[in-house]
């Protein structure tokens, strides 16, 4: 049955090619980086898809989705996989929807505004729109890899999020048009508020074909990394630079010691024992960072040009969940969390979890802009895992002492900590994917047509 589909699919697209059965390709295209979480793995190991299917147009989306829909063919999208939280992985086998194709960067408009395709690499975008005087407003360490369609169906912010918010704030993602998987799928456009409805839905209701995303005026950036001999100066000043707004900043992300240990490629800048703070500043700005660091009790260990995605050494590749990459290399126990701080009494809830886990959670913060304007000490801590429960009472005692809690540990939409209250992703998913073949099992609130019929039947 399976390749039968398969080999209706080849047809559909009138191309062979396109349509990958090979098992190791079909199980690698079906995994992303859930792994990070020693929970998902043990959910999600072993998942895969039956067939990859890779798509050029929405044209040839809508005659997927239609054949699809006719024979209840699950149907999971993919950018480039690098997602945490096995947004990516199918759980109900089916198609494995590989956008990497649908590449083409549509025009970098004068007003910044970009229009391009879903599998357009975040690195490409970010190198072509600097070529007009433009930049990301904001992208995750995994630039070079990541898609903009997946950053906007997984992704939430990462550098440059301290200046201008995340994906959701400040009408930085324009518009989306989406594929609708229905017996006659239709083009929609989101734009406005509306966007939020598809945006961090991971794929289950609606397949995103084209993105209008708002960008930045360009700025010449320089690298500074600052160490101090405790973390709580190195929060207090990272704290300074990042909510003053006379500072033009990319990235402000503190390190407790030894978190930098695990950064064997730049341990040089890395003293030990000590806290780091890694900034990308305006480069005229950088002298005055350099002495306001030094006048705070700093060490200038590294400051330089930054020249895009090329230049060595590259601070943003340790930074956001690189960090806990480098951390899972030095030992794999190392887990993480997802957190934001109360700025009002930060120091106070460090404090305490410190007293109550002791080194089992260490402090990696990266400051961000949120909606109303205010920068906070966002966090993404590292967490030395030993159970199932302990994690769990930690991310329970966190809530408790009011630190809020994105739960990287979970595989669904709702679980995660970015769902809307407003079900907006749930409304969309009723209407435009009633069956429940959007990568099916990751939005939970969501029952399938047939169900809520038989559902009702019963009463
Ligand atoms: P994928 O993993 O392929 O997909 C993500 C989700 O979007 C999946 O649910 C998928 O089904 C869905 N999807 C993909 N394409 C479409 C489409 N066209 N239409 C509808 N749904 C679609 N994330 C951050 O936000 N900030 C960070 O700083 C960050 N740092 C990271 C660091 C590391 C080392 C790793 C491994 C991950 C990190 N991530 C971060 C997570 C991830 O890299 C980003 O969210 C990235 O933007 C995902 O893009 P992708 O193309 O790999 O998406």
């Amino acid at each position: 049955m399976i390749s039968d589909h398969a080999k209706a699919l080849a047809a559909i697209l009138g191309d062979e090619s396109r349509v990958v059965t090979q098992p190791q390709v079909v199980e690698r295209l079906s995994r992303d980086f859930y792994w990070y979480s020693p929970v998902l793995r043990k959910q999600l190991d072993g998942k895969v898809g039956d067939f990859v299917v890779q798509p050029v147009t929405a044209a040839e989306i809508q005659n997927v989705l239609r054949y699809c829909h006719a024979n209840r063919v699950p149907v999971t999208p993919r950018g480039a996989g690098t997602g945490n939280y096995g947004q990516a992985v199918p759980l109900h086998g089916g198609v494995v929807l590989d956008l990497a194709r649908m590449d083409q960067i549509e025009e970098i408009r004068p007003d910044g505004v970009a229009v391009c395709g879903p599998g357009v690499r975040l690195g490409v975008l970010e190198t072509e729109a600097c070529k007009t005087g433009w930049e990301l407003r904001c992208y995750p360490s995994t630039i070079a890899k990541a898609s903009v369609g997946g950053f906007l169906g997984g992704g939430s912010g990462g550098i440059g999020s301290v200046a201008h918010g995340g994906l959701r704030d400040f009408n930085t993602v324009r518009a989306v048009e989406v594929v609708t998987m229905e017996s006659e799928p239709r083009v929609v456009v989101h734009d406005g508020e509306a966007v939020h409805e598809i945006l961090h839905a991971w794929g289950t209701n609606g397949l995103i074909t084209k993105i209008w995303l708002a960008l930045a005026p360009a700025v010449e950036w320089s690298q500074c990394a600052v160490a101090f001999d405790r973390f709580d100066q190195a929060f207090d000043f990272s704290e300074r630079v990042a909510t003053e707004a006379a500072w033009t900043k990319r990235l402000v992300t503190t390190f407790e010691w030894p978190i930098s240990s695990f950064f064997t490629p730049v341990k040089q800048y890395a003293p030990d024992g000590k806290a780091l703070i890694f900034f990308l500043i305006a480069s005229d700005q950088l002298a005055n960072l350099e002495q306001a660091a030094r006048s705070a009790g700093g060490e200038i260990t590294y400051s330089g040009a930054y020249q895009g995605l090329r230049t060595i050494p590259l601070l943003s590749d340790y930074t956001w969940n690189h960090t806990t990459l480098w951390a899972l290399k030095t030992d794999p126990a190392y887990t993480y969390l997802q957190c934001g701080f109360d700025p009002a009494i930060a120091r106070e809830q460090m404090r305490r979890l410190r007293e109550k886990f002791g080194q089992e959670i260490l402090f990696h913060m990266e400051f961000m802009k949120n909606g109303s304007g205010k920068v906070f000490p966002g966090a993404i801590p590292l967490v030395y895992y030993t159970t199932e429960e302990r994690l769990n009472d930690m991310i329970d005692f966190c809530r408790e002492i009011g630190v809020f809690v994105a739960n990287p540990h979970v595989n669904n939409v709702e679980g995660g900590g970015r769902y809307r209250a407003d079900n907006v992703q749930l409304l969309a998913k009723m209407r435009y994917d009633p069956k429940g073949l959007l990568n099916p099992g990751k939005m939970v609130t969501f029952q399938p047509e047939s169900e809520t019929a038989e559902t009702a039947t019963t009463r």
